[in-house]
């Protein structure tokens, strides 16, 4: 069964996010809603499995409001770079969304430098706004370009609001044409050490090469792209099957994707979060 399905809605950003080039391909794609249906209603996904609807920018989808109410009847985050709070918020409180995940990877000067547009006050503030309507969370991608004060002035501002956050590490996703190459984050130690996260001690380990670790998310996370391809995973060039082409539930329930899940099963190519936490043991440190 899914556990976790990563929805790219749509390639449309206005955001210009050094860690993410979304927001340059062309052409552009999105998903249809008609199209989205058959994974709303997957016989894969349960009350245990949770969607996560992002884009590029998901509310940038001129048919947002329709995907929104597909999965009205299942557990599901909207993923937004909240450049712009009114157009958000009047989604969130139309649709009764739930929870909502901000991306904040920097304080004022770090967010612009990373993003790549100059709005730390705006999503700060409209964060503040959006807590009164929707769960919102913060999640704070760390790059080898990153500052450890970028982390820092992040993390403060979530404390002083209390708005939960998760850090997350910065991987070369195909999904995203992502071109730089993760590396060493030198202050990551000292981010283990403040918030002692597993994932991010594990990828300490990991990059040494001392944790080795097969890969069974693929079989229970999906991650489809904004043209359709259901991909195998970030950062492996395999595709499973379009769902423009063919429902869903054949690609996920077939012969050749079990194949591939087993031929990857002791794939230990990246520490990208959306897979690897779930393939990290409940114990581990
Ligand atoms: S990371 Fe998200 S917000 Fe940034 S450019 Fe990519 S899709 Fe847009
Ligand atoms: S470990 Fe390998 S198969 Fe698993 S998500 Fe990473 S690249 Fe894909």
């Amino acid at each position: 069964m899914l556990r976790y399905v990563n929805l790219y809605c749509n390639t449309a950003c206005d955001s210009r996010c050094t860690t993410c080039n979304f927001w340059r391909m062309k052409p552009r794609h999105r998903l249809d809603p008609n199209v989205l249906e058959g994974i709303a209603t997957s016989r894969f996904a349960d009350e245990e499995t949770w969607f996560a609807l992002q884009g590029g920018e998901f509310t940038l989808h001129p048919r947002a409001g329709e995907i929104l109410d597909l999965f009205a009847g299942r557990s599901f985050v909207l993923f937004s770079n909240l450049l712009n709070p009114p157009r958000v918020i009047a989604l969130v409180k139309k649709h009764g969304v739930k929870h909502v995940t901000v991306s904040l990877d920097g304080g004022r000067e770090g967010y612009a430098r990373i993003r790549g547009v100059d709005a730390f006050d705006r999503v700060t503030a409209g964060i503040v706004e959006l807590q009164q309507h929707a769960e919102v969370a913060v999640g704070i991608t760390l790059t080898p370009w990153s500052r450890y004060d970028d982390y820092a002035e992040a993390a403060d501002f979530c404390r002083a609001n209390d708005v939960p956050f998760g850090v997350n590490i910065y991987t070369d996703s195909r999904i995203y044409e992502a071109t730089q190459q993760p590396g060493e984050i030198p202050f990551l130690p000292r981010v283990v050490e403040e918030t002692g996260d597993r994932f991010c001690a594990a990828y300490l380990r990991w990059r040494a090469g001392t944790l080795d670790l097969g890969c069974r998310s693929i079989r229970s996370v999906a991650s489809i792209s904004p043209d359709g391809d259901v991909h195998l995973c970030h950062n492996q060039d395999v595709i499973l099957g379009n769902i423009n082409d063919m429902r869903f539930d054949e690609i996920w329930g077939s012969e050749e994707t079990a194949r591939t899940h087993a031929a990857f099963a002791t794939c230990n190519a990246c520490w990208t979060s959306c897979y690897r936490m779930h393939d990290l043991p409940p114990d581990a440190s």
